[in-house]
């Protein structure tokens, strides 16, 4: 996508950290990291969100997370993560190219968990919800 900033980073056209890459991912350093090696990982291949994507072009994606983590690990010798994506506007991304945030957990860092992220009670049971599903 010609507009798009983290397609032009896989084109080479902005500068970037780059943690890990293959051919059809890449791994950069958060510019405005949340902490020390906050990373993101993208697909070259431009896609707004998850489901656009197809399956078989998702791939290589969570190796290629697990290729980030074990470096983190290895060279800032941080074990813990939250790794996660901000999927669509209301969820926070602001970056219309798919991404994985992989956010590296310190002790005393004031952090939550994936829980705290959304508290909003549902009105639907879980099991009329998996009557749904
Ligand atoms: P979001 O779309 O909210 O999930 O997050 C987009 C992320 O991309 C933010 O954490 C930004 O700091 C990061 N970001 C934006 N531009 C760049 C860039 N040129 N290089 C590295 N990270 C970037
Ligand atoms: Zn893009």
């Amino acid at each position: 996508m010609e507009n798009c900033i983290f397609c032009k980073i896989v084109r080479g056209e902005i500068l970037n950290y780059t943690v890990f890459e293959d051919e059809k991912v890449l791994a950069f350093l958060d510019i405005t990291p949340c902490t020390k090696g906050h990373t993101v990982v993208v697909l070259k291949e431009h896609g707004e969100s998850l489901q656009e994507y197809e399956e078989k072009n998702l791939e290589g994606l969570f190796p290629a997370i697990q290729k980030v983590v074990r470096k983190l690990e290895e060279k800032l010798g941080v074990k813990d993560f939250t790794i996660g994506m901000n999927n669509g506007r209301l969820a926070g991304q602001l970056v219309p190219h798919m991404h994985v945030h992989i956010i590296p957990r310190y002790e005393g860092d004031t952090g939550g968990n994936i829980h705290s992220i959304v508290k909003k009670e549902s009105d639907t049971s879980v099991a009329d919800i998996a009557k749904l599903l």
